[in-house]
């Protein structure tokens, strides 16, 4: 290339090609200053009747036009600039100055050799009939070439050298783009479970391995087309194609499990490491941030499930819905919207009312009535429990001494409060009932508090205490749901429990399944042996009423007797049982 030849004069073009050899450049000195003083490659065009001519140029440009070009002429090298991109956009603007773009990039060779250029147009003044302009020329490829070293950079784990979170959404949205029906795709969610623990007591660099082989192994375990990325400290993910549906999606997430059993060599030691699997099922035209969201809701759920789980929608409303009571009733707690009802407890041998358990209740303005069995989980998960708990203590005491006032006389019956595992882990369970019962003027002995067993099982030790202080208090403590939850017998017998509740599960059961039957009598027979009372929950026939009564069981809870009623009610109730 002629890197010395500042000014030629080659034209291309349609017509009078032959004028290229003999045109002289037909340049003002004003113009080629300009283009010697510019530090990039420039050029200066005419266009004349339909060619492309070029009047001058630096040597930069010609540098630059050259080359991707083995040893041709000038000439050449002109005619063949004209013919290309850069040409093209030239003529273009040459031939609408006004209205043609004036600035371009585009991408010339392959591979190594590509370059990334960007032109620049600027109008220069010409003769009649003469369009003239001069074009700058920079060589972005360097920049260019950064730019998407970068971009590669941020698209990848520099752990495990897979695509990163970023990237994986951008590869389920450009998947997405292509499916033309429901199901043509999933999202797994793989989250290498105690992975923490791992990190902690072996340390970082041995989780870096551990996660490196995690990757190879699910790789191994991934067909031809499926695209695997890491989205998180301990979490990958995978995009699969299905062909039958949710199938293919478990089969894949079967895999992934089958190329994770055999035991992992990290550090010299062996170590079993398992993982959590949610699915997510592509829809067309879905959100892939949504997708994927969905997908690692899946996950916590196979975490708790212990196995592979694919995304339900309505889990997510679930979800959603559990939120807005949470908010909801703590409005509600701080309005006191919350109401305590009363269900009567029978003593099944005389007949009459023994007390009254209190359960809480709640009307919501537009969701109308909204069961304690979804919104104390609710109250538990938020920690509202402990408020709504002190309140039910409160209001269940006010009420009963509220009773006693009325009547004029100390009413022979007691009233349950039912407190959460929650309450006892987390609240000074004894201050509260002590409390209640100073500001009620109610004793002890009028007092029952109703405990599941989680409440034992989650710290024995604290749960000992609490009993303690409560016997201390003179109160009566029941296990509520009894044979529902995992509390072993040596801490029923170590325990200071008054009252075994048989759940209603067991109750309800027993004029169809001898199994039930068998269970309420072996709980009967051990209540007698620990010294303990018995109720039995969910009595809804007088069948069970009386074989109840006949097996031994103290009292009974149900609605063949009464529903929960409001104090007032309640109070009438105890009145209509009553014998002498
Ligand atoms: P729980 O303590 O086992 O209360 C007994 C539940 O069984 C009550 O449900 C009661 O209405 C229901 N029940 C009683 N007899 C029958 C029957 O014959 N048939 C049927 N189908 N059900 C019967 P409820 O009021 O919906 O309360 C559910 C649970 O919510 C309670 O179970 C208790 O664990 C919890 N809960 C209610 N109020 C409170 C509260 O103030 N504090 C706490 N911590 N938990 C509460
Ligand atoms: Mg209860
Ligand atoms: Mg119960």
């Amino acid at each position: 290339m002629q890197a010395a030849s500042n000014r030629t004069s080659i034209a291309t073009g349609p017509r009078r090609a032959d004028k290229s050899r003999a045109a002289p450049p037909v340049v003002a000195a004003d113009d080629l200053g300009l283009l010697f003083a510019l530090p990039i490659a420039a050029a200066i065009f005419c266009l004349k009747d339909g060619t492309l001519s070029v009047e001058a140029t630096n040597a930069k440009f010609l540098e630059l036009a050259g080359s991707h070009g083995a040893s041709e002429s000038v000439v050449e090298t002109f005619k063949r600039y004209a013919e290309g991109p850069g040409g093209l956009f030239t003529r273009a603007y040459l031939a609408n100055p006004g209205s043609a773009p004036d600035e371009t990039e585009f991408a010339d060779g392959e591979g190594v050799t590509r370059h990334f250029l960007k032109l620049k147009l600027s109008p220069l003044a010409g003769k009649a009939g003469h369009a003239r302009c001069l074009l700058c020329v920079v060589d972005r490829t360097v920049e260019v070439r950064a730019e998407n070293n970068l971009r590669a950079e941020m698209l990848r784990d520099s752990l495990t050298g897979l695509p990163n979170r970023l990237s994986f959404t951008e590869t389920i949205e450009i998947a997405g783009e292509k499916v033309a029906r429901d199901l043509e795709h999933a999202v797994l969610v793989v989250d290498v479970l105690r992975f923490s623990r791992i990190n902690e007591s072996m340390g970082s660099l041995a989780g870096d391995e551990l996660l490196i082989t995690f990757a190879r192994r699910l790789i191994s375990g991934l067909r031809g087309g499926d695209v695997l990325a890491r989205t998180g400290g301990n979490e990958f993910g995978v995009l699969v194609s299905l062909r039958r549906g949710v199938a293919d999606a478990l089969k894949a997430a079967e895999r992934i499990q089958d190329v994770m059993s055999a035991p992992f060599k990290i550090s010299d030691l062996e170590i079993k490491v398992e993982c959590a699997i949610g699915v997510a099922l592509m829809h067309a035209a879905q959100d892939p941030e949504e997708l994927f969201r969905n997908a690692q809701f899946a996950v916590k759920q196979a975490k708790a499930i212990g196995k592979p789980q694919v995304y339900e929608p309505k889990e997510a409303s679930a979800a959603r819905r559990r939120f807005s009571i949470e908010t909801e009733l703590r409005r509600a707690l701080d309005k006191d919207q919350l109401k305590l009802f009363y269900q009567p407890l029978i003593d099944l041998k005389s007949g009459e009312v023994a007390g009254f358990e209190a359960l809480a209740r709640w009307t919501h303005d537009d969701r109308g009535e909204i069961s304690p069995s979804e919104f104390i989980p609710v109250a538990e998960e938020s920690g509202l429990i402990l408020q709504l708990g002190r309140w039910a203590m409160d209001k269940a005491t006010q009420t009963m001494a509220d009773w006693d006032r009325q009547t004029g006389h100390e009413l022979p019956c007691y009233v349950a409060v039912n407190l959460s595992a929650i309450q006892v882990a987390r609240d000074d369970i004894a201050d509260i009932v002590s409390d209640a019962l100073r500001s009620s003027g109610l004793k002890g002995e009028r007092l029952t508090l109703e405990l599941t067993e989680s409440s034992i099982v989650q710290d024995p030790g604290r749960a000992t205490r609490v009993f303690e202080a409560l016997k201390a208090l003179n109160a009566t403590v029941a296990m509520d749901d009894f044979g529902t939850g995992y509390s072993s017998l040596a801490y029923l017998q170590k325990l200071p429990i008054d009252v075994l509740k048989i759940d209603r599960s067991f109750v309800s059961g027993m004029m169809r399944d001898p199994d039930s039957v068998a269970i309420v009598r072996a709980v009967l027979s051990l209540a007698d042996a620990l010294g303990m009372s018995t109720t039995a929950e969910g009595i809804e026939t007088v069948e069970l009423a009386t074989t109840l009564a006949a097996l031994g069981c103290s009292s009974g809870q149900g609605f063949y007797f009464a529903k929960p009623l409001q104090a007032d009610s309640a109070l009438e109730y105890w009145k209509s049982r009553r014998k002498s």
